[in-house]
């Protein structure tokens, strides 16, 4: 997929953003829907997916990007409260050179903790649904403090 191809509404988080397949949903507000990783690179990596059919971070309006980006600080900090990791990881690709797999915009928000294993990116495995949901749950309910 190159970084100036059209947006195609067929990817997996448009699917998901139009409620076609699951996910396990932190929180959705106007802007952005943050849900977790369902291949967790290391546990408790979510995503935060703006609602603007945005391939990447080029091809998003300013004001959607801000809003993005708030939202990521905002579930970034609620990570920190759910699940006390040592360190943060925000990561985000452009195009699939770049190693980008879903061509819809995210950002992924992934926590590091001390003496833990980090799968790289595109070799973890499929997440357990029950801890998925768990983390999703607790997350959300950092987030309403
Ligand atoms: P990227 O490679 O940056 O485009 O990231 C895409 C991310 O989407 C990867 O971390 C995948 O594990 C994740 N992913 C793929 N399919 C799903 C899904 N159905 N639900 C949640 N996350 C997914």
């Amino acid at each position: 997929m190159s970084l100036d191809g059209a947006y195609e509404d067929d990817n997996i988080f448009a699917k998901i953003l139009r409620g076609e397949i699951p996910c396990h949903r932190i929180m959705e507000d106007d802007a952005v829907l943050a849900f977790m990783d369902a291949f967790p690179q290391s546990p408790g990596h979510c995503l935060v997916v703006p609602k603007s059919p945005a391939r990447n971070l080029f091809d998003i309006a300013p004001d959607a990007l801000s809003a993005l980006i708030t939202r990521v600080q905002t579930v970034g900090a609620a990570v920190r409260s759910a699940l006390d990791p040592d360190g943060v990881v925000i990561m985000q690709f452009n195009g699939a050179p770049a190693g980008q797999t879903v061509f819809h915009l995210h950002f992924h928000i992934i926590p590091r903790y001390d003496g833990r294993n980090f799968a790289g990116h595109g070799q973890s495995s499929r997440g357990d649904d029950a801890e998925l949901a768990e983390q999703a749950r607790k997350i959300a309910a950092a987030l309403r403090g």
